[in-house]
């Protein structure tokens, strides 16, 4: 086995997910509760709970939830930019309501690489109304792997960063239809429809015929929305664009969700 993902959770309620090599565990995001990070990590039939390091993109709480206590209870490396880490220790209390200090913390810069154990990491800068938000790729052994939710538009730079992944996860948030019909307050739907809100369903099928390089061996649609998004239109809108393209042909197209892990994919 080469590199090995496995998306724990996605949506607005938690998101996670791990990347494996031979030798090395990265958990990208812990936005569930510790003890439910750990439940998931367990349902893999992986037995380590041991992790080499924890990347954060961005601060919302879907993003951090059980961060503190998971990175204490394994006594793991949490790495995020200096900014993140700003607004996440202005915001983040333990459950007597103290403030948090991360035990190991490591800071890294939006398109600089760095190298944890077998994985190079380079984080990209996203459009989302956080302080410092990014996505990521993973490289290892030939094989490139990319995480790219919570955007509010797909700039080119954000394009160039995830060509060539044979892993992509990526935003289809909402349908546009049921969120302007959909029950959130008028400010909300604004927010969630800016250039730093987030992906729709229709601004991925844009991506997906006109810039696409229709390499992934796994696509993954990520962070759907319950309230605004049904999983069946948001795959539909997807096939439907990526019928247009001519490479993406005995690929696989998942969906993720919020409730339960997906299985691994093992490249
Ligand atoms: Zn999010
Ligand atoms: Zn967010």
């Amino acid at each position: 086995m080469a590199v090995s993902v496995t998306v724990l959770a996605s949506g607005s309620k938690g998101n996670s997910t791990l990347i494996s090599t031979g030798g090395t565990r990265l958990l990208v995001d812990a936005g569930l509760s510790c003890r439910e990070l750990l439940r998931r990590l367990a349902l893999g039939g992986d037995s380590s709970s041991n992790l080499d390091a924890i990347l954060i993109t961005h601060e919302h709480s879907d993003h951090v939830a059980g961060l503190n206590v998971l990175a204490k209870r394994l006594k793991v490396p949490v790495y995020m930019t200096g900014a993140t880490h700003e607004a996440y220790r202005r915001q983040a209390r333990d459950s007597s309501g103290n403030r948090i200090t991360l035990e190991r913390l490591e800071t890294f810069e939006a398109g600089r690489a760095f190298q944890i154990g077998e994985v190079t990491a380079t984080p990209f800068t996203i459009p989302h109304d956080a302080v410092d938000p990014v996505g990521f790729t993973f490289r290892s052994e030939g094989i490139k792997v990319g995480i790219c939710t919570d955007l509010g538009y797909m700039p080119a730079s954000v394009k160039h960063h995830i060509h060539g992944c044979q892993v992509l996860m990526i935003e289809s948030n909402h349908d546009l239809e049921m969120l302007r019909g959909g029950p959130y307050p008028w400010a909300v739907k604004q927010r969630v429809m800016s250039r730093v809100g987030h992906l729709s369903n229709d601004a991925l099928a844009d991506f997906f015929t006109t810039d696409y390089d229709g390499g992934a061996e796994y696509l993954i649609l990520a962070h759907l929305s319950e309230q605004n998004n049904h999983p069946e239109i948001a795959r539909m809108t997807a096939v439907r664009a990526l019928g247009e393209q001519q490479n993406f042909v005995h690929n696989q197209l998942w969906l993720a969700t919020q409730h339960e892990p997906l299985p691994a994919i093992r490249l």
